[in-house]
């Protein structure tokens, strides 16, 4: 789905007003200057530390670990109406699926789909925005919806145990059989925490066709941290 109005009127007049009105960086509070019109100031995007490298998942990675400034980036965009900051998100997740060789064979790139409900009341799908900025700077194509969450799959309740909770992620996305028939996928998510979600999501990209699925997401959470360090610096 498309952004919204209000979405677009964010992206498109807000760099504009904020050439008139100077506003400050989100992060440090110093004014953002005439180059500097998301958000944050190039300081502050630099303070952004790479994620650690998980031995146990080659096949996945993270553009940051999901603290600080980074998760507050990705609660403004996400919560609080600033979708004009997927964009650097998604070209900083490039830049180390490229550092990490995770971009290398690749088909195409596919987001983790927000429940059609989410989708309704947000207006956008928060991991479909990074994919765009991703796929864009790739040079990939952006697959369509054909990955999608199953509109009647009831969420769990909150009492539910842990493994519930976990099974219940995992069958959750379905895709029509031979969609993604020998394609090399790479799927974004903005968060990675137990993994259950890009577990299900691959399940229903391998069941469709797709011969390799690699995940790429913006923040890692404690829960989802592993393994050792990059060998050398990522960005
Ligand atoms: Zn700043």
């Amino acid at each position: 789905m498309r952004l919204n109005g209000p979405c677009l009127f964010r992206i498109w007049l807000y760099p504009v007003l904020a050439l008139v009105v100077p506003t400050p960086c989100g992060g440090c509070g110093d004014y953002l200057g005439p180059r500097q019109l998301l958000g944050y100031c190039s300081g502050c995007w630099d303070l952004i530390q790479p994620d650690r490298y998980d031995p146990q998942h080659p096949l996945q990675c993270a553009a940051t670990p999901y603290a600080g400034l980074a998760r507050e980036i990705l609660l403004e965009a996400k919560f609080r109406g600033r979708p004009e900051l997927f964009r650097p998100m998604g070209l900083r997740m490039a830049a180390i699926c490229r550092f990490t060789g995770l971009d290398r064979g690749l088909d195409l790139v596919a987001a983790v789909p927000s429940h059609p409900f989410t989708l309704f009341r947000r207006g956008y799908n928060p991991a479909r925005e990074l994919a765009r900025a991703v796929a864009g700077d790739l040079g990939l194509p952006l697959a369509g919806p054909a990955l999608r969450r199953k509109f009647l799959h009831l969420a769990p309740l909150k009492k539910a145990d842990r493994e519930g909770r976990r099974l219940a992620a995992e069958s959750a996305f379905v895709a029509p059989r031979g969609r993604f028939r020998r394609r090399r996928v790479l799927l974004i998510d903005d968060i990675l925490t137990t993994g259950s979600t890009s577990r299900g999501c691959r399940s229903a990209l391998l069941a469709a066709g797709a011969s390799t699925v690699r995940v790429l997401v913006w923040g890692r959470t404690q829960a989802g941290a592993a393994g050792g360090r990059w060998p050398g610096r990522p960005l």
